[in-house]
């Protein structure tokens, strides 16, 4: 019988999902709420036995899963869509607890997505037209073929829909998944498996590890039998997890971080640029895609400004449970710290506290709504990302000037842009480094458009048939003409 715990009016198992079933692990980690730092749940603390229990079952369940073909596994995709839709307030008031995101987003749209996720890969995958065409006397085509268990690990914030865009791809195309969710915010990716099981997928196929990542992390990237790693998170993982893809020649995806230029001209509409702006303190800065450097035209910053602040304002820091709150607590005491580190450090630099710089009279883990001019562009605060509700100002008088300072940082993750200019909007946006540009909007997805970061923010792309290219094995199947009949 597997334990479960009670959260809120909510139970929820702190177990692994290994083959089909809830395993446990003799050894716990705390996994407390960034909201009032209660503890949540004891969730089991996986370790190599657990990785290789894991792998061995997606290695097992993956040729039958592989077999069943894109509309075989559509159904399986779909009922979890399906699910998932039916326990959105469910799962969203325990990653509320969990991660702190404001529960009215999560109900809204967040959690949604995850069936979203599910039922867009189950529709992608069974659409594939193989390409074929003549060339040099031979029928030529493109044969997609699963390419083995995967692995993927994924960062603490929307973790329950950042892990859903990279599972479904992942099962659509045919591998076997094994996932590990970060170990600041465990709970909704479990509750995804309570739906996986009542789904009925096949024994193996979806498989849930929790645990540290550099003890069960480590040992799933490491293991020979894993043909893909997928992985969200910071640039210094990433930079492990490559090393382990290197060393067995298995393709790897990586979703980093980001310092995302936030570019406004003189011609945009002020008012909706500075309210998309205030905007960018959303879940507290901790959004990969948050444009946190505003480049602003020094003709407009004055008038920018007063508009932004006055959006700013009328923000609310508190319980993300609450309707009125805009602004949630940072996930854990130790991201406090370093957030506040670094504007700390700005202020012991030189660089310009424009506005917040502490934490609020709330305490816990709220911080500031926080606007740095820094004294250079070297600064550290513009050049490395800071993932808590953290912006930089700096001013420019030319369109060079803007895709010069817009490009100056080592990542390439997205860029928000305003102005009302055709020309300009189509000049910019390709000029400046990132794997998505917004002009005049912010966070519109399209699940079919390629997804990713330039530079250190990634490598490879998600999103469409390119996550499904990712996890297969591409094929060319060349037939001589005349050869066959
Ligand atoms: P992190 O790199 O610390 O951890 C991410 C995951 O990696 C966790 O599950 C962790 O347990 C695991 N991990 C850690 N060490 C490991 C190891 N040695 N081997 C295997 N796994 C290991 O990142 P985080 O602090 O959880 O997340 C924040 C970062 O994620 C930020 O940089 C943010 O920008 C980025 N992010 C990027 C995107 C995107 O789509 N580009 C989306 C969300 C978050």
């Amino acid at each position: 019988m597997s334990r479960r715990v009670e959260i809120h009016g909510h139970t929820v198992s702190p177990e692994h999902y290994i083959d089909g079933a809830r395993v446990s692990s003799p050894t716990t980690f705390k996994d407390r709420s960034p909201i009032d730092g209660s503890l949540l749940a004891e969730v089991c603390r996986g370790d190599a036995t657990t990785a290789n229990l894991a792998i061995s079952a997606a290695a097992r369940a993956f040729p039958a899963w592989a077999a069943l073909g894109p509309h075989g596994r559509a159904p399986y995709l779909r009922r979890l869509a399906d699910l998932i839709d039916a326990n959105v307030d469910h799962i969203a008031e325990v990653e509320c607890w969990d991660m702190a995101m404001l529960e009215r987003s999560l109900k809204a749209r967040v959690i949604g997505r995850g069936a979203r996720n599910f039922r867009a890969y189950a529709d992608l995958a069974c659409a594939y037209e193989e390409r074929a065409w003549e060339s040099n006397g031979t029928a030529n085509r493109v044969i997609r073929h699963p390419s083995g268990p995967a692995v993927v690990i994924t960062p603490w914030n929307a973790p329950f829909m950042l892990s859903t865009w990279k599972c479904a791809p992942a099962l659509a195309a045919g591998s076997t998944v094994v996932l590990k969710p970060a170990e600041w915010s465990p709970l909704s990716c479990s509750m995804l498996f309570d739906l996986v099981d009542e789904a009925g997928f096949p024994p193996g196929v979806f498989n849930l590890v929790q645990g540290m990542g550099e003890e069960v992390g480590a040992a799933l990237t490491t293991d020979r039998r894993v043909r893909r790693l997928s992985f969200t998170g910071s640039p210094e993982t990433a930079r492990l997890i490559g090393r382990a893809a290197a060393d067995n020649i298995v393709p790897f995806t990586a979703e980093l971080g980001g310092k995302n230029p936030f570019i406004v001209f003189a011609d945009a509409d002020l008012d909706a640029a500075a309210a998309k702006a205030a905007l960018q303190y959303d879940d507290a800065g901790q959004v990969c895609l948050s444009g946190t450097r505003l480049l602003i035209d020094e003709a407009i910053v004055d008038d920018f400004l007063v508009r932004f602040h006055a959006n700013v304002d009328a923000q609310v820091l508190g319980d993300p449970h609450d309707e009125a709150t805009t602004i949630s607590p940072l996930i854990h005491p130790e991201h406090l710290a370093r957030v506040a580190g670094f504007v700390d450090r700005a202020r012991r630099n030189g660089d310009e506290i424009v506005r917040g710089g502490k934490q609020p009279e709330l305490g816990g883990n709220w911080y500031e709504q926080t606007l740095i001019r820094p004294r250079s562009n070297n600064s550290e605060v513009v050049q490395h990302e800071i993932f808590g509700p953290v912006l930089t100002l700096q001013t420019f008088a030319s369109e060079e000037e803007a895709i010069e300072l817009a490009n100056s940082t080592e990542y390439g993750l997205s860029g928000i842009l305003f102005t009302s200019n055709a020309k300009r909007a189509e000049r910019v946006g390709r000029a400046v480094r990132a794997g998505t540009l917004w002009v005049n909007c912010f966070l519109v997805r399209d699940l079919t458009a390629p997804f990713g970061g330039a530079g250190i923010s990634g490598i490879g792309r998600e999103g469409g048939d390119y996550a499904l290219d990712f996890y297969s094995d591409l094929k060319t199947l060349q037939i001589l003409d005349g050869t066959v009949s």
